[in-house]
This record gives structure tokens, sequence and C-alpha cells, in this order.
């Protein structure tokens, strides 16, 4: 398997390989062939994803501890927290349900946001240990299955038809799975990986990368 020097990418709609310059912060580096924007400059990427991240954490955990609503119908009161609903559902018999709540809208986003922020703790002073990488490469997959927005428009259609009745009370866990989907989008969107693939130890020794002779065109930048 070859190694490649970190600032060199392969462009994902040609495949031509290319060497991205330092970009000015807001630059954008386009492939020199076809185009297609590779790479944006996101100066302080680290820091804002970091603290994004922390933000997110502490709103998931909030998300899970808190109820989500409170039903009061009949003088009978009643409220349920995310994995509540999950156990209640299980026990009712919908457990493909429970189980796709529990791995879509806790487990993954907790993973998420739990690899994302070791990966940018791990990335501050580098070299980054080895397992930076491998952690890199499993908080995007989890990311990818990550459906807490979904959930929330669960949770908002429900809240609509209960309504009718019964008395809901939106609870302190709803707001925070609220701001937990505006977190999760801020966070996507200010992360860079390409800040902190450069920080991450090469498996083949702890100093320079190999070289890579064949350093093909160089990505024009622009602003
Ligand atoms: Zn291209």
């Amino acid at each position: 398997m070859a190694y490649l020097p970190t600032d060199i990418v392969a462009c994902p709609d040609c495949d031509l390989l290319e060497r991205i310059p330092p970009l000015p912060p807001g630059g954008t580096a386009r492939c020199a062939r076809c185009g297609r924007a590779l790479a944006a400059g996101k100066p302080g990427s680290i820091d804002r994803t970091t603290a994004l991240a922390a933000a997110a954490l502490i709103v998931f955990l909030l998300a899970n501890a808190e109820p989500l609503m409170e039903l009061s119908a009949a003088g009978r009161e009643t409220t349920t927290t995310i994995l509540g609903g999950v156990r209640e559902m299980w026990r009712q018999g919908e457990r493909a349900s429970s189980v796709l709540v529990a791995l879509f809208a806790v487990a993954a986003p907790g993973l998420h946001i739990g690899f994302t922020l070791a990966v940018l703790l791990a990335a501050r002073r580098p070299p980054a240990p080895r397992w930076v990488g491998d952690m890199l490469r499993w908080a995007e997959v989890y990311g990818l299955w990550s459906m807490v927005e979904v959930m929330m428009l669960g949770i908002l259609v429900s809240l609509v038809k209960i309504a009718s009745l019964a008395a809901v009370t939106p609870g302190a866990g709803l707001y925070a799975v609220g701001a937990l989907v505006f977190l999760l989008a801020a966070m996507s969107a200010s992360f860079d990986p390409r800040e902190v693939w450069p920080r991450v130890r090469w498996r083949n020794g702890a100093g320079q990368p190999p070289s890579f002779p064949e350093a093909a065109g160089a990505a024009g930048g622009e602003r």
C-alpha cells in the first residue's frame, strides 16, 4: 500500500494527483484538470470544532438524561427519556424499532461525538498517536449513521399527534435534541480532516513521510 505525503490528494472526480498549496483563509483549491473544489482554507478549524464537539457532548448527555416530554391525561402524568422510549418499545414487542433508535439515535451520535473529540484533543499536540488515524475513519463512519435529525422529526410528529389526546409539555431533553441537531451540523461544517492528517504519526516510523516522486501538477489556488 502506498502512502502519499499529506499535501498531495487525488481528485475525487478525475483522479489527477495534485499538490495542494497552503491556502489563504477562505481560499479554495480547485482541480487543475476538471475544476472540482479539493480543499478550502478553514483556519482554526481544530479549535472551533473542538469547542463545538465539547458542546455537542454536553448537549448529547442532557438529551439522554432529561425527559423529552411530559404527558398528562385523565389525572395521570408520565415522562419519558430517549432510552426510556427504547425500553418501552422493546417491552411492547416493537423490537426492530427499539434497536434502530438505540443504534442510530443514541449509539452512533454518541460514538461520533466521542471519537471526533478524542481525535481533536489528541491532534492538538503533534505528532498525534497513530490510533488517531483509525479513530478519525471510525468517527466519519459513525457520523454517517448518526440520525438525530430523523429522531427529532419523529418526536415532533408524535408530539402533534398526541397533543389532541393528552396535555403535552416539551421537556429539557427535547430542547437538547434540537440543539444537538444544530451542533452536529456545525461540527461537520467546521471540521477539516486535512488539518488533522498531517499531525498523525506515520506508521513506518515516527519521522518524515516517505518520499513520493511522481507528485503531479499543482492545484490552482483561488479565492
Ligand atoms: Zn479533477
